[in-house]
């Protein structure tokens, strides 16, 4: 139990929120007949690794297995992160493996507008402040650390400290908890006030906070069903608090585990890179995804084409055989280890 500050406005804010979310709640029943909008959203930071293409497959078959579409965007906000070439590499691999979206490429780096406006809507809620705290300042002011990093003391929610000048710009969030429902995760609650705080929405260098514009695009987009990588599971309570804010409808959520590297980490630019595909291994490549989210591919569909093991995956893959804790997907690597070392033993 921590001591929270309760501040009114934050108190009532938070109260029309949750209204207003258990109203979308509500009417998601009657959405059910809306086809699906899925995507796989990749930062251009590198190739494709295993963990994104894990994402990619998943997202791929959730929206195909009930006639919708699949878009992608590239969230290349991040300009200094960006890699050159990056995204073309990701998209030759895409199309390499069969899994071919459905309309134009969204780029995060030319939708300043939409953000803005975005943000705009926000300020007129008066949930906005300018906060005028380093980051240094931040951590040795904070309380207590939340579960991403330290929890914003505050300092600036009733207007700057004199002789301070705003660096960048926060949202109040409210004291009571976020819910959401998520396809593998099941029933997810964080109290925002506590687990981060007000959060940023608008970065000192000028960009637009990832939190902002994964929420504007996918609701321009359309979007109804967000399947991605376990990593972000802690901030769609935050994307969730923004819909509501906005008025969007709240996507249906599904967080898939993720992929870990044989040292136990999780897999990123140092492991299990995608960089080039040899001819012939695009199959045994998805092969290992789907297994990897607990599917059952028959083992003949290594050897196909893409194609082939993709019409397969799309009406078989299953939801509730996804591992949903670290244990049961370190079982799965280990099972995929043994598979690969039989295999290994019987071809070489
Ligand atoms: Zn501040």
């Amino acid at each position: 139990m921590h001591g929270t500050s309760r501040e009114k406005l934050t108190r009532s804010a938070g109260r029309a929120i949750i209204t207003r979310m258990t109203a979308v709640e509500s009417n998601r029943s009657e959405s059910l007949s809306v086809p699906v909008l899925g995507r796989f959203a990749p930062s251009p930071t590198g190739p494709l690794h295993f963990g994104s293409l894990v994402a990619a497959v998943g997202s791929f078959c959730l929206a195909r297995q009930t006639g919708g579409q699949w878009l992608l965007r590239i969230e290349d906000l991040d300009q200094p992160r960006v890699v050159p070439g990056a995204a073309d590499t990701i998209m030759r691999t895409l199309e390499q493996l069969a899994l071919v979206w459905d309309g134009p490429v969204v780029w995060q780096s030319r939708r300043t507008e939409a953000y803005q406006s975005a943000l705009e809507h926000l300020r007129q809620q008066g949930l906005l402040f300018e906060c005028g705290c380093s980051r240094k300042e931040i951590l040795a002011s904070a309380p207590h650390a939340g579960e991403e990093g330290p929890v914003y003391p505050g300092t600036c929610r009733r207007g700057l400290p004199p002789g301070r000048r705003p660096r960048m710009q926060r949202i109040r969030v409210p004291e009571e908890q976020v819910c959401f429902t998520d396809g593998v995760y099941g029933a997810r609650a964080q109290c925002l006030a506590q687990a981060v705080g007000d959060f940023v929405l608008r970065r000192a260098d000028g960009l637009f906070a990832y939190q902002l514009a994964v929420v504007v695009d996918d609701a321009e987009a359309g979007v109804n069903q967000v399947v991605r990588g376990a990593d972000l599971l802690l901030s769609t309570p935050r994307q969730v608090y923004l819909q509501n804010c906005l008025g969007y409808p709240i996507p249906r959520y599904v967080h898939l585990p993720l992929a870990l590297g044989d040292d136990g980490q999780k897999i990123s630019k140092r492991h299990g890179v995608i960089e080039s595909i040899a001819a012939g291994c695009e199959a045994e490549l998805l092969w290992r995804a789907l297994f990897f989210l607990g599917q059952e591919p028959p083992k003949e569909g290594c050897g196909g084409t893409p194609e082939e093991i993709l019409a397969w995956a799309v009406p078989h893959f299953n939801l509730s055989r996804v591992p949903r804790t670290d244990r049961q997907v370190a079982d799965i690597l280990e099972k995929k280890r043994k598979i690969a070392i039989d295999s290994a033993g019987k071809t070489r």
